[in-house]
């Protein structure tokens, strides 16, 4: 493995050499939202659309090998990145999809009046779902709260948990950053007899993730955020709870044998993968995954969340006590990510003023209303990092701030 070096790593991503308009270069600090795609994502996609572009398992022309050989390369990386069985991986369309799929299928299994959990942390993506499944199959939700620092409360778990059949967390906190203690919070879910279903969104696009030291039991990723194409996400699963699941969406080769009144099903992944899978995005997504794990991680996360204690002290010398930082304000057991609040302003002045120096920012309630409701804002600015960011991303993202705080507060 090279040493790390963000400049190198800069020089990986086409994009970070545009401009936005004349002489305003990009700062991307959006990374929670979108990764952006390195030149071996491109080159791969590219690759594969040039000399292998054909549908998989259907035709034995040489193309249709190729590509049937390109996607099942594409799940064996995958499995690879988090330490799994290429076999428990199933490709879906994100991790929306991925959630949508164990809450459908697997919810299916639950009985009405049965309880199941999930954290006020979560991304809508990880309580929406759980949420239709609830109402739809009679199920009882409970919340799993968080601290007043914006983590989740593992104090209050082993009650919250008592009687669950399922519960859903984030690996890491799209709002917040905070890391989610998982191997805990899954013997805490185990002792309770609950399942436990981990959203990877914002963790697996900081490294390698081994699935099986975390001990949940269904985990899930979306490719976009490490980099590769949109379209395609990972759900893994423990085997026997895939086994037992049925299919998700009907269509072919999701199939054993199909009569006219009846079918019967392939076994996992197969039988969650219905119809023309993603391929090219699923090739995408295997070249992002090595390309992050070859990266030392240790050393990015800690060049990331070095600039992100300069933002953060950036922030609180230009704001004062108008500024609200959501969630843990220390280094700690978090992402390189902030979402703050600064009185007096709202977020899309702020990321628009921004937008003009070329900073790129969210803001919004960043698909979280219920962690936001719980913070009593309606919004936030979020800046999010990677490992390709430098301090003068952060120093223009102060800059810009500045800029913005003398025309918001005249
Ligand atoms: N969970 C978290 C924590 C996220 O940040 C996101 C993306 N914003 C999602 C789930 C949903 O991912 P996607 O929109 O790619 O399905």
């Amino acid at each position: 493995m090279e040493p790390f070096s963000p400049a190198r790593l800069r020089a990986e991503y086409p994009i970070l050499a545009e401009e936005i308009a004349p002489g305003v270069p990009l700062h991307y600090l959006d990374n929670g939202a979108t990764g952006q795609m390195p030149r071996a994502v491109l080159d791969a996609v590219v690759r594969h659309e040039m000399h292998g572009r054909a549908n998989v398992k259907r035709s034995v022309h040489t193309l249709a090998a190729r590509a049937t050989d390109a996607y099942d390369a594409a799940r064996d990386e995958v499995a690879r990145y988090l330490h799994v069985a290429a076999r428990d991986v199933v490709f879906t369309a994100g991790c929306t999809m991925a959630l949508n799929l164990v809450a459908q299928s697997y919810g299916s299994l639950l009985q009405p009046g049965d309880a199941i959990a999930v954290s006020e942390l979560e991304h809508h993506a990880n309580m929406v779902p759980w949420q239709m499944l609830a109402a739809r199959r009679g199920l009882r939700l409970v919340r799993l709260p968080m601290t007043a620092g914006g983590r989740l409360d593992l104090a209050a778990l082993p009650r919250a948990l008592d009687g669950v059949k399922l519960a859903a967390v984030t690996h890491a906190s799209n709002v917040t950053g905070a890391i989610t203690p998982i191997a805990e919070v899954a013997a805490l879910a185990r002792a309770a007899g609950a399942v436990l279903v981990v959203d990877g969104a914002q963790m697996a696009p900081h490294g390698p993730v081994d699935v099986p030291a975390l001990g949940c039991d269904f985990y899930v990723l979306s490719g976009h955020k490490l980099g590769a194409p949109n379209g395609v996400g990972v759900l893994w699963g423990r085997r026997p709870l895939l086994d037992a699941m049925p299919p998700f969406l009907g269509g072919g080769e999701m199939i054993r044998t199909v009569g006219f009144e009846t079918s019967t099903y392939a076994r996992p992944p197969q039988r969650f993968e219905a119809g023309t899978p993603p391929i090219a995005p699923a090739v995408g997504l295997a070249a992002a995954c090595r390309f992050h794990a070859a990266i030392d991680h240790q050393a990015a996360l800690a060049h990331q969340l070095a600039l992100t204690g300069r933002l953060i002290e950036g922030l609180q010398a230009r704001c004062g006590n108008r500024l609200r930082l959501l969630g843990p304000a220390g280094l700690d057991d978090r992402l390189p990510l902030v979402s703050f609040t600064i009185e007096g302003t709202h977020p899309h002045d702020l990321c628009q003023i921004l937008d003009r120096r070329g900073v790129a920012l969210r803001g919004g309630h960043h698909c979280a209303q219920v962690l936001h409701h719980a913070f009593g804002v309606a919004g936030s600015t979020r800046a999010s990092l990677a490992a390709f960011n430098d301090a003068g991303d952060i120093d223009a993202c102060l800059a810009g701030i500045e800029d913005a705080l003398k025309v918001l507060l005249p």
